[in-house]
Formats: C-alpha cells, sequence, structure tokens
C-alpha cells in the first residue's frame, strides 16, 4: 500500500509479548512493569488472521519482536503459519538471545529468514549494568548456536549507550571473525531511551576509523530498514549504522507496527494507534476480513 506521503508501506513488525527476561535501562524500568492480562494478548490464530489481511493489502515482510518473544511459546510454530502464507516473503526475528539455544533449529525449519541478536556489549558487568540481568553467557550462546544455521541470515544490533566499558570496537570486531553484520543503533527517546546516555552514530563512526581504518560504504541491501553498512578491510562481516536520531528517513519508512494486544501504530514516534482487536473477534469471516482491510488502510493512510 502507498501512504499518503508516496511511500510503500511493505513491512510489518508484530510485537508477540509485552514480557521480557531483562530490563534493559533504556527499555524497561527496573520494577514495576503493569504486564498485560494475557487474554488481551493476541493469539496465535489472530495473529495468522491479520497478517493473511495485511499479505492481500501488500505487506510482504514480517518481523515477530517484543518484549522478549521467544518467552512466548510457539514461536517456530507461528513463522511456520506466517511463512504459508501466500504474498510474504521473508519472516525475520528480532531477540536478546537467551533463550535462542533451546529454539534455533525449530526456528531454522520453521523457515525463518533472517535474525537479529542483540547483544550491547561483551563485558559481563556492562551487560548487568545496561540489562539489569547476569545472562551475557545465555546471549552468547545464542549467538553460537545460531551461527551453526547459516541459512537464516544473522545480524547483531548494539544500541551504543557512550559506556567506555561497553567497548564499542569489541563488538565491531566480532565481525572480524564470524560472518555476521553488526548493526549499531543509535538510541531513541521511546521507552526509557531519554534517561539513559547515550552517543551518535556520527561519532562511533569516527571511533571505529580511527581504530580499524578506512570504512568504505557498503551499498547493497541486507535488510529491510535504513541501516547505512560499511565493511573494513580484513572483516568477514560488515558494520551497519541505523542512525535513527541524527540521520533522516522518515522519507523511506516502509513499516507499520502491530503491538501485542493487536493495535496498529503507524510510526513509533507518534501515539496514533489504531485497534484491530475488535475486528479481528467478529464473528463473520467476511466482514471481519473487510474491517481489518479498512482500519489497516485508515492507519496508513495516516501514516505520518
Ligand atoms: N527483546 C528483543 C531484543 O532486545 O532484541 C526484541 C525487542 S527490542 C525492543 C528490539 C530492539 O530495540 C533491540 O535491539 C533493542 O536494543 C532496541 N531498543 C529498545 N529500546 C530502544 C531505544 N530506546 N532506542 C533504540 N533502540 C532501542
Ligand atoms: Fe527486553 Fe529487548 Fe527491551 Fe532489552 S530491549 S528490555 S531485551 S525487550
Amino acid at each position: 500500500m502507498i501512504d499518503r506521503c508516496g511511500r510503500n508501506i511493505d513491512y510489518l513488525r508484530i510485537s508477540v509479548t509485552d514480557r521480557c527476561n531483562l530490563r534493559c535501562i533504556y527499555c524497561m524500568p527496573e520494577e514495576g512493569i503493569r504486564l498485560t492480562e494475557r487474554e488481551k494478548i493476541l493469539q496465535e490464530p489472530e495473529i495468522i488472521r491479520v497478517c493473511k489481511v495485511m499479505a492481500e493489502l501488500g505487506i510482504t515482510k514480517i518481523k515477530i519482536t517484543g518484549g522478549e518473544p521467544l518467552v512466548r511459546s510457539r514461536i517456530p510454530e507461528l513463522i511456520y503459519q506466517i511463512k504459508e502464507i501466500s504474498g510474504i516473503e521473508k519472516v525475520t526475528l528480532t531477540t536478546n538471545g537467551i533463550l535462542l539455544k533451546g529454539q534455533m533449529k525449530a526456528l531454522a525449519e520453521s523457515g525463518l529468514d533472517s535474525l537479529n541478536i542483540s547483544l550491547d556489549t561483551l563485558d559481563r558487568e556492562c551487560f548487568c549494568k545496561i540489562t539489569r540481568r547476569d545472562l551475557l553467557d545465555g546471549t552468547l550462546d545464542g549467538i553460537k548456536e545460531a551461527m551453526k544455521y547459516p541459512e537464516v541470515q544473522l545480524k547483531i544490533n548494539c544500541v551504543p549507550l557512550g559506556l567506555e566499558e561497553q567497548d564499542l570496537c569489541g563488538i565491531a570486531e566480532f565481525t572480524r571473525k564470524n560472518p555476521v553484520h553488526v548493526r549499531f543503533i543509535e538510541m531513541m527517546p521511546i521507552g526509557y531511551g531519554n534517561m539513559s546516555e547515550s552517543i551518535s552514530n556520527e561519532e562511533l563512526k569516527e571511533t571505529i576509523r580511527k581504530h580499524y581504518g578506512n570504512l568504505t560504504e557498503d551499498f547493497r541491501v541486507y535488510g529491510n530498514g535504513p541501516a547505512v553498512y560499511y565493511s573494513i578491510e580484513g572483516f568477514q562481516g560488515n558494520v551497519g549504522f541505523i542512525s535513527a536520531m541524527h540521520g533522516k528517513f522518515c522519507n523511506l519508512c516502509n513499516r507499520i507496527r502491530m503491538t501485542s494486544t493487536g493495535d496498529l501504530k503507524p510510526c513509533l514516534c507518534y501515539e496514533q494507534r489504531w485497534a484491530l482487536k475488535p475486528a479481528l473477534r467478529m464473528e463473520n469471516p467476511e466482514k471481519r476480513r473487510e474491517e481489518i482491510q479498512n482500519i489497516l488502510r485508515k492507519s496508513i493512510e495516516n501514516k505520518k
């Protein structure tokens, strides 16, 4: 679907849960999270229903995210069913990797195309400071497991916080020995993102340049989003930068989001949302489909 700014909206991000096994300082508070009651969260058949209508209207790529998506059961089964929908070309997953070790085989078998694992630091203490949990080994085990399945393209996502012990060059170094891309995502003032320090990608690029020499822009496309990739001589993977704050890429935005309770959110930075659940729970399948289509059209037409 083309929105009123002429952008082709073909990418849907689905949050399947608001629960998480970490408490990253830029995303969630330490305590006192009000979790959504389970009955308010969309059920598997409802998510599939939405995906089918979305595919009819031109969505071709779907990302499963959270919260932490892997704390919800049956994610491989969900992905398998989404992959079966005519028109859906690509299904990807973003995870903190902690529960990946036990699920990676099933995920690869489900037809998952690509996997993003979030890893902000390789330093255990710093990991505890950022995520408030002592679980770095879980994420590293998840990454190791994921690398056994080269058919699932792997990317590492890192939010630079400007903490010295975060050692961002160490994270970039990961791509020297491994055929994975590392992407640095500028912190955004969403969640708790405006309560923590951060550094800009330009600053970080300069630091990496000083450390490793020339960065050569790589114009190949490695994902669905606005990352700009660079290669470093001798490195197997690339480093990418998503400059959410200092870059300006709204004109290229191709996505829409759906919360775990079935609200469509055309943009992260606006509160605007459209509730799909009443339509999704309609008895009459024809009416249901029509109503979901109407809401989807309205939300895309009004995307800021
Ligand atoms: N729990 C999963 C994970 O951490 O990968 C998936 C959900 S998480 C919200 C998706 C991504 O958003 C992660 O890479 C995380 O680092 C990033 N993120 C969360 N809050 C952010 C913020 N305020 N600014 C920039 N990125 C943020
Ligand atoms: Fe959980 Fe991901 Fe948020 Fe960290 S960024 S608290 S892992 S949802």
